[in-house]
């Protein structure tokens, strides 16, 4: 199956997408160039000079400590030769790791890199979705302060690992909780297909993972918009992205075998991901209520510390919790049986709830106070849209089948992590939550954030959450 929009051949691609239904009208894509070549390393220079990387500029290359190989060669030193041969003198800015062993994106990092910048640099990053949003955010910051118009950004994408490579937007730790701020876009993708190919498997198939959360995504995304919560929904991302599931199950073969085909589609369908979210101007059409269950488990892997496990594949553990959740809720809920007045909890009693949840992660409460903050402007939100709540439930039946047309069953991401080889229970995962995390992670991942999802149905609906936790983590 060849992707309807392809973003390889660039231009054509910027022409074909305006045509989509929700398109954000006047807005220009500003990426040159998006490249998904077997040997695109050896064209870097060609596309370091079409991002407007001029010979007066000094080159900034961002990478970690992670070694990695490309056809069995060091994979960082290749990438420098390659420039050093073409005339370059780059300057490596390392990214070293925090006290959990691993690099975050958070502001110690995002400003180390930021203050190595200078008015004439150009900025290339070697490396996966944390090293690309830190270095993309640092410029972006950077841009802002100095009042720069155009700073040189190149991604060399490392792994197939996470849709961050092509967004404008960068999620980032602030206060230990993961915010995803406004960022800038690259000016150019170099995705190298053997790169990608011999990058490790976890990664590659976190990658389909992250996309797997579409299955319960898009769901989440047109309920906050029936419901009066969003009002930035369209249907452009599930247009551009086209059918997930269709795709993975046609490529699973050649995405576990590492055929270059195999992954240039999943780096394809990977950097569609990034501009569906970007120009829809939210994450919401590709995160739901599964990333604010990855979001939980995070946080708590920040405070344990321990390392983060991958986040794709985490995600995608998630979507089967959440894709599940829709299922129950499909054959359960009864409009008649709620009591309205319920629905509808004061500002001291979520306060409370929350202050509640997070004190035994931090009994210095700032984490709480971080999610109260955000989730107050739910709250507020749920209250000034009774009516939209009110007429939806008279017209539940419409709803409920708009919304099985849009989650997919749980056994469908199932199916595709099998196929792929990926892990598929939270056991799984390097390092493994403990169960209980998980439970807590699915029962308040709606009071971490402003975004509502399906989760929020559950407590506002005042939901049996043991029963419906029982229910929807069989079988994981
Ligand atoms: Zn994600």
């Amino acid at each position: 199956m060849t992707l309807q929009f392809d973003p390889q051949d660039i231009d054509r691609f910027k022409a074909d997408i305006r045509g989509i239904p929700g398109y954000p009208s006047g807005e220009e894509l500003p990426i040159r160039a998006m490249v998904f070549e077997p040997d695109a390393l050896a064209r870097l220079p060609g596309l370091l000079a079409l991002a407007g990387v001029t010979p007066d500029k000094q080159l900034s290359v961002v990478m970690d400590r992670t070694p990695m190989a490309r056809e069995g060669k060091e994979l960082k030193p290749l990438v420098l030769d390659v420039l050093k041969s073409a005339g370059w003198q780059p300057e490596v800015i390392w990214l070293e790791p925090d006290s959990t062993g691993q690099v975050h994106t958070d502001f110690s990092q995002i400003n180390c890199v930021k203050a190595r910048l200078q008015p004439n640099s150009a900025v290339l990053s070697i490396g996966s979705g944390t090293v690309t949003d830190i270095a993309k955010h640092a410029c972006h910051v950077y841009q802002q302060e100095q009042q720069i118009s155009s700073l040189p950004f190149v991604v060399y994408q490392t792994a197939n690992s996470v849709s961050a490579y092509t967004s404008n937007m960068a999620p980032t730790f602030v206060d230990g909780v993961k915010r995803t701020l406004p960022s800038r876009y690259p000016d150019v993708l170099v995705c190298d297909l053997k790169t990608l190919r011999d990058a490790p498997q976890a990664m590659t198939v976190a990658g389909v993972g992250d996309l797997l959360a579409a299955f319960g995504s898009y769901a989440d995304w047109w309920l906050a918009h029936r419901l009066g919560m969003d009002s930035t929904y369209s249907e452009f991302a599930q247009t551009l992205m086209g059918p997930l599931d269709e795709i993975f199950l046609e490529n699973a073969e050649g995405i576990k075998a590492g055929t270059l085909e195999s992954t240039s589609v999943l780096a394809k369908l990977i950097a569609l991901a990034g501009i569906a979210m970007s120009l829809s101007h939210a994450t919401a059409p590709l995160s739901g209520y599964e990333h604010v269950i990855s979001h939980v488990l995070d946080l708590i892997a920040e405070r344990t510390p321990r390392p983060l496990a991958q986040h794709g594949t985490q995600v995608a553990l998630a979507t089967l919790l959440t894709t599940n959740a829709y299922q129950i809720f499909f054959d359960e809920f009864e409009p008649a049986e709620i009591n309205l007045e319920r629905c509808y909890p004061t500002e001291a009693q979520m306060r409370a709830r929350i202050d509640e949840a997070f004190r035994s992660l931090d009994p210095s409460g700032r984490v709480a106070a971080e999610c109260w903050s955000d989730y107050k402007i739910k709250l507020e939100s749920w209250h000034a849209h009774r009516a939209d709540f009110e007429e939806a439930l008279r017209d539940w039946p419409a709803i409920r089948d708009r919304l099985r047309t849009l989650a997919k069953p749980p056994d469908v991401t199932a199916r595709i992590l099998n196929a792929i080889s990926s892990p598929a229970r939270f056991e799984d995962l390097t390092p493994a939550p403990a169960e209980a995390e998980v439970e807590f992670a699915f029962k308040n991942a709606p009071l971490i954030r402003h975004r509502f999802t399906l989760g929020d149905m559950f407590v506002f609906l005042q939901w049996d959450q043991e029963a419906l936790w029982t229910q929807a983590s069989k079988n994981l």
